[in-house]
């Protein structure tokens, strides 16, 4: 069997892809080297949809930007059944002198088409983020950003695509890459071999190696490393958008971000590394976020933090690399997709799609397309009287696992059945396990479901994949 397109890597570009081609009469696979799809660099980031600010404005990644923000609140996120919320967000500054560097972002947003930026003062920043340390004077504000779980964006992506005819294959990372003589590409993963057509490479922070195993070897990946600092729900009405200082050289700044599933996060830091492994946190890391996100609410203490974690940004360069690679006929290259890509993928996604139309790939739309993706029931974002109708449906919903966040057994099962195969795959999908007493109480619960609705021994139950086991038969 060949393949129209295979897909090399299940996050967010990849998904987004899988997604688009998926309108289409193709055979598409995607393949991707973890247990699970969102593995990777989209698990790890601020789950900000970005209005398009702050980009070079003649870069790729800015009009990415702007219309990957235009679709997602345009209808893909109604479509998919996504819980988007749209908070706005405010670039403050700390002198009046400041003000030029806001007006220049304005009118660079403003001529990339980014609608309702308003620069205000610091009478209004009191009436509408009254959290505001007496050091912020000024803001710009940018309506049009939000806030998404970024695993549930991957998952919900994925899941349609397959519903509408995607071939998605974990565990299997590629590996090699030939050129038959009869063209296309043949991909070894997981100890099979794969034949397509065409070939996408929406490998992140590993994009470099497999474009060069399929002949390319055009670009590098440097990873720019960002820590994350997450707070108690208890401080959830901290802010009532995201906020942002002027950006610097390297990265947006030390942020204080509302997330979708209401704990807010402080950070992330942006330090270029040499390890693709490393997502270790630090005491500096820590106290760089801590001093930039306390200079603008200084009532955010060391004591709210729960939780931290590192992601690493795939650079290469100052832009993203979506293009056809001449050098190796049939190949596109999704990659160097740093920030702002969790907001570009639907764009990136169109982009990669009429790149491959341009190389020979006939696009025809399917008359069935399921365009829609029902949307999972959260017991946290419902209201009591919803949460009692579910009940009274459907007891299990009744049955809460995780206290911390407020997650039933039902919740569980569906993350399940929509192909959560370990407990990571759990948490993303739901939040067991994410709150203050990180899965100590709820962690037994969630492995005894999970092996009733996939009839694993509880030995093959894993956090993210072989090799993370947490219960050993030591008859063996
Ligand atoms: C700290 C931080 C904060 C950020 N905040 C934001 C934000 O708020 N908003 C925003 O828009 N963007 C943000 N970003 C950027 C965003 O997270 C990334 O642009 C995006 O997640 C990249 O997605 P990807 O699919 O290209 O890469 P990935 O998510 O890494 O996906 C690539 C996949 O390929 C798989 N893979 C790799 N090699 C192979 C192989 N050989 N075979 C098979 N599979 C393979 C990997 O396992 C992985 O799952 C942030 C990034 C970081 C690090």
């Amino acid at each position: 069997m060949t393949y129209d397109v295979a897909i090399v890597g299940a996050g967010i570009t990849g998904a987004a892809i899988a997604r688009e081609l998926s309108r289409y009469r193709l055979k598409v696979l995607l393949l991707e080297k973890e247990a699970e799809p969102a593995f990777g660099v989209s698990k790890s980031n601020s789950g900000i949809i970005h209005a398009g600010t702050q980009n070079p404005p003649t870069s790729v990644k800015a009009w990415l930007c702007v219309e990957g923000n235009r679709l997602l609140r345009g209808g893909l996120a109604a479509d998919l059944g996504l819980h988007f919320v749209q908070c706005g967000q405010l670039i403050v500054v700390f002198d009046l002198k400041d003000l030029p560097e806001l007006e220049k972002i304005k009118k660079e947003g403003a001529d990339l088409g980014i609608k309702g930026l308003e620069l205000v003062d610091r009478a209004w920043l009191a009436g509408h983020e009254p959290n505001l340390g007496p050091e912020v004077k000024a803001a710009l504000y940018v309506p049009t950003a939000g806030i998404i779980s970024p695993y549930r964006f991957v998952y919900a992506l994925v899941e349609n695509a397959v519903k509408n005819g995607v071939e998605l294959k974990t565990s299997r990372r590629v590996t090699a890459i030939r050129r038959p003589a009869g063209g296309g590409f043949e991909l070894e993963a997981g100890g099979e071999v794969y034949r397509s057509r065409f070939l996408v490479n929406a490998a992140g922070l590993f994009a470099d190696e497999v474009s060069a195993l399929a002949g390319a070897p055009t670009f590098k990946i440097t990873p720019r490393k960002g820590e994350e600092y997450l707070l108690d729900k208890k401080r959830e009405h901290i802010a009532n958008h995201i906020i942002f200082p002027l950006p610097s050289k390297n990265s947006k700044g030390i942020l204080i971000i509302k997330t979708s599933d209401g704990n807010p996060m402080i950070g992330p830091t942006a330090h270029d590394s040499g390890d693709k492994t490393d997502l270790s946190t630090t005491d500096d890391g820590l106290a760089e976020v801590l001093a930039g996100a306390r200079r603008m609410m200084p009532s955010i203490s060391k004591g709210d933090i729960i939780a931290y974690f590192a992601g690493l940004r795939p650079v290469s360069g100052k832009d993203f690399i979506i293009r056809h690679e001449d050098a190796a006929p049939g190949l596109v290259n999704a990659a160097g997709i740093q920030s702002p890509g969790l907001t570009s993928a639907p764009a990136i996604a169109v982009m990669v799609a009429d790149l491959l139309r341009k190389h020979g790939l006939a696009l025809e739309a399917k008359a069935d397309f399921h365009r829609t993706r029902p949307r999972t029931v959260h017991l946290f974002q419902v209201p009591p009287e919803e949460t009692r109708r579910l009940v009274k449906k459907d007891p299990a919903y009744g049955d809460i696992v995780c206290r911390c966040e407020l997650v039933s057994a039902q919740e569980i099962r569906d993350a399940v059945r929509r192909g959560a195969a370990t407990l990571d795959g759990i948490k993303f999908r739901t939040r067991a396990q994410a709150g203050r007493c990180h899965g100590g109480f709820c962690t037994t619960r969630i492995i005894k479901i999970m092996q009733e609705e996939l009839g694993f021994p509880v030995t093959a139950i894993t956090k993210r994949g072989p090799g993370s086991e947490l219960i050993k038969d030591e008859r063996k």
